[in-house]
């Protein structure tokens, strides 16, 4: 229950894209995650044609399953490289066009149109720019968020949400006082205060 030793943790976003660079990045999951697979319904209720949203995506595979479904894809993540190997590693081919409303923005998009992947931080975002989503998959994505500036993060989380989204979450629980993070220990307590 008690968090006090992650609160102060900050990890940069130099950090990150030096994780990228030196293939530090043990959070990738090749084969996809089960809970989404489990989850699915509850994410597309019966809808199809959704626009869903992966915010720090990585080059999370779940991106290419969504969008071979039918589904419209968003992701955001501040490496580059990790955008790029996402395509190149779907021999999926891509172009690359700068944001306006971003200084030093820029987006990736399937030349299907259906996987647009911002390069940016998550913090340059807004629904002007990427719209509303119908579905978030959040995983390794708020508990990836710096603790302090997670009530940020949700604020924007609600606001790139349409009416009926629905928003899968994955959490990890472990005792924070063993482990600095990230990913970070979110008490379920916490969720309810930032969601609702
Ligand atoms: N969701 C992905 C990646 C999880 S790791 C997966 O399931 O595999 C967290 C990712 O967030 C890293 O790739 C990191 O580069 C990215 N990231 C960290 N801070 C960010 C920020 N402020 N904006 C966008 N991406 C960020």
């Amino acid at each position: 229950s008690d968090i006090g030793s992650q609160k102060e943790r900050v990890v940069t976003e130099e950090e990150w894209l030096q994780k990228w660079e030196m293939g530090n990045i043990g959070f990738h999951k090749e084969q996809g995650h089960p809970l989404l697979q489990k989850y699915l319904d509850v994410l597309l209720n019966g809808r199809s044609g959704l626009r869903i949203f992966f915010p720090l995506c990585g080059k999370a595979v779940e991106m290419k399953w969504l969008a071979d479904m039918g589904h419209n894809v968003v992701g955001v993540e501040v490496s580059e490289q990790a955008l790029k190997d996402f395509f190149s590693e779907h021999s999926l081919p891509y172009f690359e066009e700068p944001v306006p409303e971003i200084s030093g923005g820029k987006m990736f998009q399937s030349t299907s149109g259906n996987i647009s992947l911002y390069c940016c931080s998550i913090y340059d975002l807004s629904s002007s720019i990427v719209g509303k989503f119908d579905g978030v998959w959040d995983r390794g994505a708020l508990v990836a968020v710096n603790p302090c500036d997670r009530q940020r993060y949700a604020s924007l989380m609600i606001n790139l949400m349409e009416k009926n989204s629905s928003y899968l979450l994955v959490t990890v629980s472990y005792d924070p006082n063993k482990h600095k993070g990230p990913p970070f220990y979110v008490p379920e307590s916490e969720i309810k205060s930032l969601f609702g």
